[in-house]
């Protein structure tokens, strides 16, 4: 386990050190003892946010406040006046707002080798939730651990991935329903995963190893994710032709297992149901009449990632015809960029159209080929702003970037300066307070996270400091990893994580589990799992 010390940063260290060095020479003729030197070492660090605006999570509108941060949690909001000590930030012309909850993030194997995660900070998010569309870290224990020794500089939640435990049990022959005593042992493992800290249950029903569940199978497995309070979050079966009957699934999973669902970056994705938003949001709505907790996160992008066989719904990769239909289906061959093909990585970054040209094929042989050759990433422009639109504008629909450290798409980098630059100051879709709440306590709630998400007197000090007026997203297709600009300061715990355009030495994330308690990498476990959440 790490020392106290790894685990601050630089400046406060030797801070630590002078009042030390000080305090033994007035405190040791004296035979104070160790208590008073040991109380100095842990002296917690203060700050005091003057003379900026609060965007308190809410949604309520701005209103101009300071926040004093004492130690890890926030000690005041309103009329602050700076202690002796203080590091006072002066925040004239800024935002202050709760840090940003990614509830859709794909950094779980990243941040082991960037734990300053640079380019998720920079956008202001400050709480990754990992695992998304089924596929997860395994056990989650020794991955919770692993986070916990060397804490990154965002905290960390994890789902337990549907498809991970079911390639668990049913090994390499899972393209078929799995048996009863198979969803049974897949059940264990989602228990164990929750017990060992994971917050939900995630299903990526469009992916090879989760699209040959039956509904059956994630009913019984989203039923012991909510014994322990968790959620069940899913990229449904389909967001293409047949993503109303995709959607009724998840709702009816909800439904049947008693859970709260949450739709993962919900999208209509081919040219059949483009502008048809209304239709799927009049569904959800009707459902959440009916008291199913359904809510959905989005990100602000026409265009997904993903591999290339998910163009395929049928699965028949090499069936002419099928192929066909998947690419008219999103407008053309045009609309499909490869962004990542081993085999031949002069492919990167062209359309299938463009290659296809060059190499005197067509794009149906050329996708067929690619799939034959290992598969691709893909961008698919596949969407039309409408329907992005008005499910931005639909109080239920959180912010989620579907990103994360080094993914080759710009929502990776981009997309919570994206939304507060674009949606909210271009084109005022929604206001900044709504917006803000969207990327802070919507998620917070929906994880049933009591101190984060908010910019509240004891709540944990996870804290965006940003320029409304020049926040802007500048990661682009070609250049997926360019940073956004406009977030000036970035606290997690009440550590400096990301400062002036630069990251900060901070590495103060936490793990948060279950019960929504957080550790600390130096403390213990504060209350674990017991299989009800108060
Ligand atoms: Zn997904």
């Amino acid at each position: 386990m790490h020392s106290n010390v790894g685990t601050i940063n630089v400046m406060n260290l030797n801070r630590a050190r002078l009042i030390v060095v000080a305090r033994l020479v007035l405190v040791l003729p004296l035979a104070a003892g160790p208590a008073l030197i040991l109380r100095a070492q842990t002296a917690p660090r203060a700050w005091a946010i003057v003379g900026g605006r609060v965007a308190d999570g809410t949604g309520a509108p701005l209103r101009s406040a300071g926040v004093r941060i004492v130690g890890s949690r926030i000690a005041a909001v309103g009329r602050v006046s700076p202690q002796p000590g203080d590091t006072v930030v002066d925040a004239s012309g800024l935002v202050v707002a709760p840090g940003f909850i990614d509830i859709h993030n794909h950094s779980a194997s990243e941040l082991a080798n960037q734990p300053a995660a640079e380019s998720q900070v920079a956008q202001g998010i400050t709480t990754v939730v990992l695992g998304p569309d089924g596929s997860s870290p395994w056990p989650i224990q020794a991955y919770l651990d692993e986070r916990r020794k060397s804490p990154a500089a965002v905290n960390v939640a994890v789902m337990v991935g549907h498809a991970t435990v079911r390639r668990l049990v049913m090994q390499e022959d899972y393209k078929r329903a799995a048996r009863t005593d198979e969803v049974a042992q897949m059940a264990e493992l989602v228990d164990r995963a929750m017990r060992e800290g994971a917050v939900g249950l995630s299903s990526g029903l469009e992916y090879e190893v989760g699209g040959y569940a039956e509904t059956s199978e994630l009913v019984e497995l989203a039923k012991v994710a909510a014994r322990y309070g968790g959620i069940y979050m899913s990229h449904i079966r389909d967001e293409a032709d047949k993503a109303f009957d995709a959607l009724g699934e998840a709702i009816a999973i909800g439904e049947r297992a008693r859970i709260p669902v949450q739709i993962s970056h919900i999208k209509l994705g081919t040219v059949g149901v483009w502008r048809k938003a209304a239709a799927a949001i009049g569904l959800i709505e009707d459902a959440r009449r009916r008291g199913v907790d359904v809510t959905a996160d989005a990100y602000p992008y026409n265009a997904w990632s993903s591999t290339i066989t998910v163009l395929v719904p049928d699965k028949r990769y090499d069936y002419p015809p099928s192929v066909e239909k998947a690419l008219a289906d999103v407008g053309g061959a045009a609309n499909v960029l490869v962004v990542r093909h081993a085999a031949h990585s002069e492919y990167e970054f062209r359309t299938l159209d463009a290659i296809a040209r060059d190499r005197q094929t067509t794009p149906v042989d050329l996708f067929i080929q690619i799939v034959k050759d290992g598969g691709a990433g893909v961008v698919c422009t596949s969407m039309v702003d409408e329907d992005i639109r008005a499910f931005f504008q639909r109080p239920w629909v959180m912010v989620a970037s579907d990103g994360g450290i080094n993914v080759r798409h710009p929502r990776g980098a981009g997309t919570f300066p994206k939304v507060l630059g674009r949606y909210v100051r271009e084109q005022q879709w929604l206001s900044l307070p709504e917006a803000i709440r969207r990327m802070t306590r919507a998620p917070a709630d929906r994880l049933k996270l009591a101190d984060r998400g908010r910019v509240e007197a004891g709540a944990i000090a996870d804290l965006v400091v940003l320029s409304p007026a020049t926040i802007i997203d500048r990661s682009t297709f070609n250049d997926p990893l360019a940073l956004p600009s406009g977030v000036e300061k970035v606290f997690v715990g009440g550590e400096l994580v990301w400062d002036g355009g630069r990251s900060a030495p901070g590495r103060s994330g936490s793990v948060i589990t279950t019960s929504g308690a957080a550790t600390r990498s130096i403390g213990r476990r504060v209350a674990a799992p017991t299989g009800e959440r108060p």
